[in-house]
């Protein structure tokens, strides 16, 4: 299939050639094309019109700052057109996919030996409980590395990402990590706030649930939640019975509900997470004084080479 488009800054005309689907969201479909003219090979971005007068508040957002924004771990978009039915985005091809597929690659079920009358009656730890676990903790921390200071640059940009989960941070041809799908996010003046309800509801933060105004806080939140899915392959918040969006909100909120921890997460990672997973925004890590700096000087961060990965 191929498609001619006019390229939104003027005079060059732009042909695709449509390739294999990459992947879908809520609103969209992204496929590999390749320009014709060059064969350099993007990822193009498709909306109905119709999902995008649902919010069209969104998409204007999505547009102005993906095409604004300049970053090592930002995703980049070149240029947007549309047709009679469909807006069109078009950025860097990311090969690696999304974060969730490496989760998914990563993520084992593990023997845990655990502690039993039993066991402990016969003098040993009996390897019994099995249960999951996601990437190791190196490995984890490269990706949340690169998201902080994705999120730093974005915060002293005056910009609130909103959707943070592994869907949303793909993987170049290199290895490493950028965050993409703009969808929610929005430019929150310093000082200022915002009451959009959004995000995906295992990861909103609190403030966002409760309808009073938030600012970027959300984004360490979700952070946080996006942390404990890489170490656990688990989600912290959820409602195993009843499967209830609603549910797992009501326990977001709730100051009584236990964050479960896996007995194989380090200490550091245990403590970076709960200090991420701070219901109050203004106590959470991050909102501190220095802001991203307390989270990168947080002990599970020690010896990590932050000049290093900045400098790629
Ligand atoms: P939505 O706003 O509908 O969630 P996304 O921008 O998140 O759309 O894209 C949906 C999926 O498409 C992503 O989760 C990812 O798997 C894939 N995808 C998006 N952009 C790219 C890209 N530049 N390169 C490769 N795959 C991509
Ligand atoms: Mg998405």
């Amino acid at each position: 299939q191929k498609m001619t488009e006019e390229h939104r800054d003027g005079e060059k005309k732009l042909v695709l050639v449509e390739g294999e689907l990459l992947g879908e969201g809520a609103f969209s479909r992204v496929c590999r094309v390749a320009e014709e003219s060059t064969g350099r090979v993007f990822a193009l971005k498709r909306m109905a019109k119709s999902a995008a007068l649902q919010c069209p508040e969104h998409v204007f957002c999505e547009q102005h700052i993906t095409r604004n924004i300049a970053h090592p771990f930002c995703l980049r978009q070149y240029a947007s057109f549309k047709d009679k039915c469909h807006l069109y985005m078009l950025f860097d091809l990311m090969p690696g996919g999304d974060l969730m597929d490496v989760l998914v690659a990563e993520a084992k079920v593990i023997k845990y030996p655990v502690a039993d009358k039993n066991s402990l009656r016969k003098g040993c730890l009996a390897p019994k409980m099995k249960m999951w676990q996601g990437m190791e903790e190196p490995m984890s921390k490269f990706y949340v590395a690169s998201i902080v200071l994705a999120l730093e640059y974005l915060h002293e940009n005056g910009i609130a990402f909103r959707d943070l989960k592994p869907e949303n941070v793909l993987i170049d041809g290199q290895g490493y990590a950028k965050l993409g799908d703009f969808g929610f996010a929005k430019q929150v003046e310093a000082g200022g706030r915002t009451y959009t309800f959004c995000g995906t509801p295992g990861y909103v933060a609190p403030e966002n649930v409760m309808g009073r105004g938030y600012n970027h806080s959300v984004d360490w939140w979700t952070l946080g939640v996006l942390m404990y899915v890489l170490l656990t392959a688990r989600q912290p918040f959820t409602s195993p019975k009843t499967q209830d969006p609603m549910e797992v909100m009501r326990r977001i909120v709730d100051d009584r509900w236990p964050i479960k921890y896996p007995p194989y997460m380090s200490d550091e990672a245990r403590d970076l997470i709960s200090k991420l997973l701070e219901r109050k925004p203004v106590k959470r890590i991050g909102m501190l004084q220095g802001r991203a700096r307390d989270i990168k000087a947080h002990p599970w961060f020690v010896g990590f080479d932050w000049d290093a990965l900045a400098a790629r």
